[in-house]
């Protein structure tokens, strides 16, 4: 089977350290792999968007020398695929909806597989997913075997929005298989997710990827960057300053003499060996 990786970045603001990471980090493993690298924009939750950012994120990732194969997908133009997986989960009775608030939910409540509050007519339900009491476990590449008991850390977690929007898990499911992914190389802020995630692909008879999760970059005060926060955003008009540092933080080698990006990721790319990548979960951003 071909190996196909991708990066699926959400468009919250410009291109930063954090996300350059998991583009390299993705990319190298595609590369290594003799695989396809493949793009999705996640451009689900318009409310945290910003406008640009999207396009800002694809003109960069040329620049620092990641050329993917084929144009992006878009998630904001898959909400057939979605409807259609959601009719599927509907029609084997594996959601319910739900007008539950957060008030209703708070102290840890469990939802058990129906809602708790009246439904209320002229109001739109949120949608969750049936969850039954079950460990999910599967083995990350770099972290390790992971367990993960699916009730009490996730409950019936929510497919579908009140305001309509699919949810990051279902979505992401959905386009992993569409595009074939075979192993998802991301940051390792998802690998709570993975579980979920796994599980959404039981339920929908889809097929399970292999995950590799990257260390987290840190802030100074051991904050995750994040895009939102417009933390450490990345130079694509001076690319060898970030690159060389996103290569150091995955600790590969950084050639002293690379004039261009390609030829950067060249020289990491030949002395690449995924089981040599950092097993920590997190670490600082230089
Ligand atoms: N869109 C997510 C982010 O930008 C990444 C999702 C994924 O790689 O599964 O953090």
């Amino acid at each position: 089977m071909t190996y196909r990786g991708r990066f699926a970045p959400s468009p919250t603001g410009h291109l930063h350290f954090g996300s350059l990471v998991a583009a390299v980090g993705s990319w190298l493993c595609a590369r290594h792999a003799g695989g396809q690298w493949l793009l999705r924009v996640e451009d689900i939750d318009p409310p945290r968007e910003m406008p640009g950012s999207a396009e800002s994120i694809l003109a960069a990732l040329p620049a620092f020398g990641l050329m993917a194969d084929g144009p992006a997908l878009f998630q904001s133009n898959r909400q057939a695929a979605y409807d259609a997986a959601f009719e599927q989960l509907k029609a084997t009775d594996q959601v319910f909806p739900c007008w539950c608030s957060r008030n209703d939910l708070a102290g840890g409540l469990h939802l058990d597989g129906r809602c708790l509050a009246a439904p209320s007519p002229g109001r739109e339900p949120a949608w969750r997913l049936r969850v039954p009491d079950i460990d999910v476990s599967f083995d990350d590449a770099l972290q390790g075997p992971q367990a993960q008991n699916l009730r009490s850390t996730a409950g019936d977690f929510v497919i579908r929005r009140v305001e309509g929007y699919y949810a990051y898990q279902l979505a992401c499911v959905v386009d992993d298989a569409s595009q074939g992914i075979t192993e998802v190389v991301r940051g390792n802020d998802l690998l709570d997710s993975t579980p979920r995630q796994i599980f959404l692909q039981r339920c929908l008879n889809l097929p399970t990827p292999s995950y590799l999760h990257l260390p987290l970059a840190l802030d100074g005060s051991g904050r995750k960057l994040s895009k939102s926060e417009q933390a450490h955003p990345v130079d694509p008009t001076d690319p060898l300053p970030a690159l060389g540092r996103a290569l150091a933080f995955l600790e590969l080698p950084v050639s002293s003499t690379a004039r261009e990006p390609g030829d950067l990721l060249d020289h990491a790319l030949e002395r690449f060996d995924p089981t040599r990548l950092p097993h920590c979960s997190e670490r600082m951003a230089a």
